[in-house]
């Protein structure tokens, strides 16, 4: 039959997960944390279900929590976004990446994006009928060359995606970059897709460029983050998106009849969390940081060489002193020999760049589990 994805298979992270747990591999590979979330939120949680919130929600998000990001993004970018007109509360960013692009990308058109990205970008771009138009970022530090994108775009581009801190490196966009895409946008219908799923981890005093604080970028953009990254609960799957209201309306009716809503009961903890405790995403920085630079100096004791990581909870790892195997085959090995589970990038790319020998660690952990990581990798 005449299927829609023919060259998809199943995701790296499954893989590699169900890999490490065939294995009993320490799993350093899909990215979430392995510690608790916190106390407050659980009770938040329970007291929602027990006040009675299991029915569906508002269709667009808890009317209380649209109210409490609105609050919370003022605080943060200096922007309030209308809580009525342009938050939409979804079933992770993941639904809010499909939806945005489902909303806007019409058949025979072309979205630009930069590689390596997020795996879900490129499904939900084939499944508009639309085409992936892939820009490489530069191998080592991940920054986008600009006059690269400028000459990707055409008359058939309808957005273009960006990600800061970056899934898989840590890359961070800067003002100037942030300033680049105004300059390349502007005049053009040419929508942005801003994935900020890591906005609260950055590090080293740096400040995250959400597309938000540029009033240029936001008339066009779909902002998307996911309280699985800021709360430690990926398996919870909510997210949101802001977007103008024009663009906010034509998403909300992609997702009323994806998911109609997203789970009640964990709209209103967020909404409570947000409000009651706007120190914990403000830590969360210092937080991570803090596991990144441990988890660091331990690295320096093995073979492998970690290349800097500005914002998220990913490290790459240079393993070329180590092994000649290609970043699939490393990966396995490493998780079926050598007992600790990592992603490859080759995955991210449409093109990866020849010779390249990184591999993705997720140190989103208990310091006993990257303890156990550690000692495993300084036998390689
Ligand atoms: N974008 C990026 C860059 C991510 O790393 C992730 C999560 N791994 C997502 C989107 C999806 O987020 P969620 O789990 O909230 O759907
Ligand atoms: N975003 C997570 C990562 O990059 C994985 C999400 C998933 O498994 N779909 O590892």
């Amino acid at each position: 039959p005449q299927t829609k994805l023919p060259k998809v298979g199943t995701t790296i992270f499954t893989v590699m997960s169900q890999l490490a747990a065939e294995h009993g591999a320490v799993n350093l590979g899909q990215g979430f944390p392995d510690f608790a979330v916190p106390d407050r939120l659980i009770e938040e949680l329970d007291k929602a279900m027990r006040a009675g919130h299991n029915q569906y929600a508002a269709m667009t998000g808890v009317p209380a929590l649209r109210q409490a990001i609105a609050r919370k993004t003022e605080r943060v970018y200096g922007h309030k976004p209308d809580a009525d007109a342009e938050i939409t509360v979804t079933s992770g960013a993941t639904e809010a990446i499909f939806n945005a692009v489902a909303a806007v990308v019409r058949p025979g058109e072309e979205v630009v994006v930069l590689d390596p990205c997020y795996d879900s970008y490129e499904p939900a771009i084939d499944l508009a009928g639309a085409r992936a138009v892939h820009v490489p970022l530069d191998p080592r530090t991940f920054a986008p060359d600009w006059a690269k994108v400028r000459a990707a775009i055409g008359p058939k581009t309808r957005m273009l995606m960006i990600n800061s801190p970056h899934n898989p490196s840590g890359a961070m966009l800067s003002a100037a970059d942030m300033e680049q895409i105004a300059a390349l946008l502007r005049d053009t219908g040419i929508f942005l897709l801003s994935d900020e799923v890591y906005e609260h981890i950055v590090f080293d005093g740096a400040r995250h460029e959400s597309a938000l604080r540029y009033p240029e970028l936001r008339e066009r953009a779909f902002v998307v983050s996911s309280f699985g990254k800021t709360y430690h609960c990926t398996g919870w799957k909510i997210g949101y998106c802001i977007a103008p209201p024009a663009l906010s309306a034509e998403f909300r009716k992609v997702h009323q009849y994806n998911v109609f809503c997203t789970f009640n009961p964990a709209q209103h903890a967020f909404a409570a969390m947000l409000d009651a405790e706007p120190e914990h995403y403000e830590r969360l920085g210092a937080f991570y940081q803090s596991k990144r630079d441990r988890f660091r100096e331990q690295l320096a004791s093995t073979r492998l060489t970690p290349l800097p990581v500005p914002g998220g909870y990913f490290q790459l790892v240079d393993y070329s002193a180590v092994s000649d195997l290609d970043d699939l085959a490393f990966c396995r090995w490493l998780t079926t020999e050598k007992g600790v589970a990592a992603i490859p990038l080759s995955p991210f790319y449409e093109t990866p760049p020849a010779g390249q020998r990184l591999a993705r660690l997720c140190f989103a952990k208990n310091e006993a589990t990257l303890d156990a990581a550690i000692e495993r990798l300084q036998k390689l």
